[in-house]
Parts: structure tokens; sequence; C-alpha cells
């Protein structure tokens, strides 16, 4: 099956444009729902956290403390390293479970660090929804409660849009309204949909 991994900075339209492709009937594997239920209590992947990075990563209810894991990797390439080498394989391996059961002319793989987690090799084509900085400030201070900085701060620590852009195979502009971003799925689908004849 034709498979296109979705990839674009925070609050670029990613979770927007999967919308838009599932109402045309296409499948969307969210790799971050499979990250977080790879980790879920009495997972193989916690086990394998808990062995690597010690107990004092879970929290009260012996689930993961998040916001602890990530400021432990913050800034420390190789224990940032320890964690992908656990996690990576397995959401692989759960990407590909879920691809070999649908029933559908091509998929979408979401994958928010497609790029800074070196991920292409997951799908046959790369979409970028490429989004100004600006929207992207605006529109997640707005959905999330953050302020400016702290969004600054996570756009960049992610891969810049240069970077992305050099990765994609097909770009989603999504600097304008919500229909002209519905026009871009509707001409991408119908290129998936003759892409996907010869894959
Ligand atoms: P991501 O999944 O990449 O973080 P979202 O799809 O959640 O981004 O979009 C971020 C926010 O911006 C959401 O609240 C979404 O409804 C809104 N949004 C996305 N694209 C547009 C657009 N073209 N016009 C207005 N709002 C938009």
């Amino acid at each position: 099956m034709l498979v296109v991994a979705l990839t674009g900075g925070i609050g670029s339209g990613k979770t927007t444009v999967s919308q838009l492709f599932e109402a045309f009937g296409i499948p969307v594997v969210d790799t971050d729902i499979i990250a977080r239920q790879l980790v879920a209590p009495g997972e193989v992947a916690l086990k394998a956290i808990i062995n690597q990075f010690g107990s004092a990563i879970l929290s009260a209810d012996r689930s993961l403390n998040r916001t602890k894991l990530r400021q432990i990797i913050f800034q420390n390439a190789e224990k940032k390293a320890q964690l992908e080498s656990i996690l990576h394989p397995l959401i692989r391996q759960e990407v590909a479970r879920q691809i070999s059961a649908l029933i559908a002319p091509y998929c979408i793989v979401a994958i928010p660090l497609l790029i800074e987690n070196n991920q292409q090799g997951i799908a046959n084509r790369t979409l970028v929804v490429d989004t100004p900085e600006s929207a992207q400030l605006a529109r997640v201070t707005l959905r999330d409660n953050q302020t400016e900085n702290e969004v600054s701060a996570i756009i960049s620590a992610q891969a810049s849009r240069d970077e992305r852009l050099a990765a994609a195979d097909e770009v989603i502009h999504n600097d304008g309204s919500l229909a002209e971003l519905k026009q871009q799925v509707a001409v991408l689908h119908q290129k998936y949909l003759i892409y996907s004849q010869t894959s």
C-alpha cells in the first residue's frame, strides 16, 4: 500500500489535515497515539524504560512521568538515544502492523518528528505541512493556552521549515483559510489515488 508520512511543526495543521484526509475515507495511523499506548502501565516499552532510567521515572500511580522523562532527555543526547532505541523499533513495528490490517488505496502515517528523528524510511512519500511561524504561534497559543515564549521555544527546538521542505515530496501551505487547506488536500487526495495504482 502507498504510505504517506505526514509531518510539520507544532500547530502547523497536521491534525486538521489528517481529519481532511479521513473525510475522504483515508485511514490515518497516528504515531503519537501509538507512542503513548506503548508506554501504558504493563507494556513492554514501559518495563524497558524503567530498566534503563530507574523507577524514579514513574509517577505515584506507577504510570510514566512524561514530564520527568522529557527533562532527563532534554539536552542529553546519550539518554535521548537510549530512549529512542527502546521506542522507535516498537513504533515502527506497530505502524507496520496497523498498515497491514488496512484496506484502502493509500494511508497517511502522522509522524510529527519525522525529520528530527530521521524516520523517512517508514513511508513511500513525505507530505509536509508548511506554516509561517507567526501562524504557528497564533494558533498554538489559542489552542493550548501556552505563552508565545513557550511556543517559540518548542518551535526552535524542532526542525526548521527549510529542513522539512528539503525532505518533502509534497507540501501543503497552511497560511490561508481552512477552505484553502481543504482544497489542497482534495488535490493531493486525487494525486495519491493515482500514485496508489502504481505502487
Ligand atoms: P498540529 O496538529 O500540527 O499541532 P492543528 O491541526 O491542531 O496542528 O492546528 C493547530 C490549531 O490551528 C488548531 O486549533 C486548528 O483548528 C487551527 N488551524 C489549523 N489550520 C488552520 C487554518 N488554516 N485556519 C485557521 N485555523 C487553523
